[in-house]
């Protein structure tokens, strides 16, 4: 299998590849939302693991460019070539323009990213602003023979690229399985083959996200966009091409046949698909009613949620597992998660306030190396917690007096700790900033109050109300009361 990926491998090897560079460039290629709705748990887990790629990497020296897209045209129902466009439709039900759409859905996935301590790409491109790019690429594809126009719309010829390429090189699926499960779909009779797909749609009259193009007003097809912004800002071919592994076909497999048939080769090095996250064993979606979005994680606010789970939580829980291991969603197992996220941030803290003694009796360089071979394998966040964990075993017993560390080994844990912990898995103390913002806002609250105390000594009536008014605005309730004046925010 061509998406099986190992670290250890893609390291040494790559490190072939860019020998003559100085620092060595990494261009890594996600496939983002399609921005219709709230993201849940299915959209954090590959954003956290190609987070981790993202973050490893420039650890180790690359520099890493990575694009990460926003799909807001072109992908339509049933991740079908006939239907209604996701946003568009969206936007219908809304009574809303679809780029207004787009944009609400974008801030809240941005929302939901920040919470989770996902870095921002390096490029965040739309599909809606590469449609030139996606017209110049149907016309490759067109000039090659491995396209056909019919009525306006253009589609690949899958048939033909495949009796002289491989349509299934990536997924292992054969021609004549995909025939047997594509649905007989109505509005298809212009298709040559069943299995071909669209690269250009006519859009009908009432299909409002259209564009110019030699073949007609219309559309580029979804798989298309991929293709054209990866080569656009990573060159014709890249080293790692992510995403879910739902998009292995026909997404993925799709994206190779048109950059082959566009540039005779393969764009993509390297295919890394992270397993998906199920439910009670079920995979995740609205059809099955258990989707639970990350709002509702955050909040608690869900049926199925015994109670609120913070961002950080949740992170922890995902790199719990191998990102090519399925994940299952409980209630048990994200509480077995904050309980070991507060364990582990506990002993980082501890460290920080640990005395160093004349000798060691721990390895902590053999703990620093298990810990980069953990992550040279694949990225095997879940044994480099185990690793971690045995460094909090360290701690405390240096703590308890069981053990010794001496001065450089002690520096040598702490800034293992930071980096794997912070640097490389993204967890964070989430309790600590918000009360560190909490002593601050106590504070200056304090401050403002005995500004207002003392002019109301002096008689200053307009600063006292000025004071009193600009709470009010900022929702914030002062009352006074015989040991002084209290605030609290407005209900
Ligand atoms: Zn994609």
């Amino acid at each position: 299998m061509e998406n099986q990926i190992s670290l250890y491998n893609t390291l040494t090897r790559r490190k072939e590849l860019f020998e003559p560079m100085s620092p060595p460039h990494v261009g890594l290629y996600v496939c983002g939302p399609t921005v219709y709705g709230d993201a849940h748990l299915g959209h954090a887990r590959p954003a956290i693991t190609f987070d981790l790629v993202f973050r490893y990497l420039n650890h180790v020296g690359y520099k890493v460019r990575y694009v990460r897209n926003i799909t807001d045209v072109g992908h339509l129902e049933n991740d079908a070539d006939v239907g209604e466009d996701k946003v568009a439709k969206k936007a219908r039900l809304e009574q809303l323009e679809p780029m207004e759409i787009v944009q609400y859905f974008t801030n809240r996935y941005h929302h939901d990213m920040e919470m989770l301590n996902v870095l921002p790409p390096s490029i965040e491109p739309h599909a809606s602003g590469h449609i030139i790019e996606q017209i110049d690429l149907v016309k490759k594809i067109l000039d090659s023979g491995y396209a056909y126009e019919e009525n306006g719309s253009v589609y690949f010829d899958v048939v033909k690229y495949n009796r002289e390429h491989n349509y299934g090189k990536l997924s292992g699926r054969s021609i004549e399985e995909t025939l047997e499960n594509t649905r007989d779909l109505a509005g298809q009779e212009e298709k040559h083959n069943q299995v071909d797909f669209a690269i250009w749609k006519k859009a009908s009259p009432e299909h409002i996200m259209r564009w110019p193009s030699p073949w007609s007003s219309g559309f580029p097809g979804w798989h298309l966009e991929c293709t054209a912004m990866g080569c656009k800002y990573l060159g014709d071919t890249f080293d790692i091409h992510g995403g879910g592994m739902d998009l292995i076909f026909p997404h993925h497999e799709s994206e190779i046949a048109q950059a082959v048939a566009a540039n005779g080769r393969d764009h993509v090095r390297y295919w890394m698909h992270n397993n998906m996250i199920t439910i009670n064993g079920q995979k995740m979606g609205k059809s099955l009613n258990n989707f639970i979005t990350l709002g509702e994680f955050f909040s608690g606010k869900q049926a199925s949620l015994e109670q609120a789970y913070s961002p950080i939580t949740i992170r922890f829980f995902i790199l719990q597992a191998q990102y090519r291991s399925t994940l299952d969603f409980s209630n048990e197992a994200l509480k077995a998660a904050e309980k070991g996220l507060k364990r582990l941030l506990a002993a980082a803290e501890t460290l920080r306030s640990l005395a160093p003694s004349a000798n060691s009796t721990l390895d902590v360089a053999g703990l620093r190396q298990k810990c980069y071979d953990a992550m040279n394998d694949d990225f095997n966040s879940p044994i480099l917690m185990a690793h971690l964990f045995d460094g909090v075993r360290m701690i405390n017993s240096v703590k308890d007096g069981k053990e010794t560390i001496s001065a450089t080994d002690l520096d040598l844990l702490r800034k293992t700790f930071t980096v794997f912990i912070f640097d490389i898995l993204g967890l964070k103390d989430e309790g600590k900033s918000s009360a560190g913002n909490d002593e601050l806002v106590e504070g200056l609250m304090q401050t403002i109050l005995d500004i207002r105390k003392e002019a109301k000594l002096k008689k200053d009536w307009p600063t006292a109300d000025k004071i009193r008014e600009h709470l009010t605005s900022l929702n914030i309730e002062v009352k006074d009361t015989k040991e002084g004046a209290v605030w609290g925010m407005k209900e």
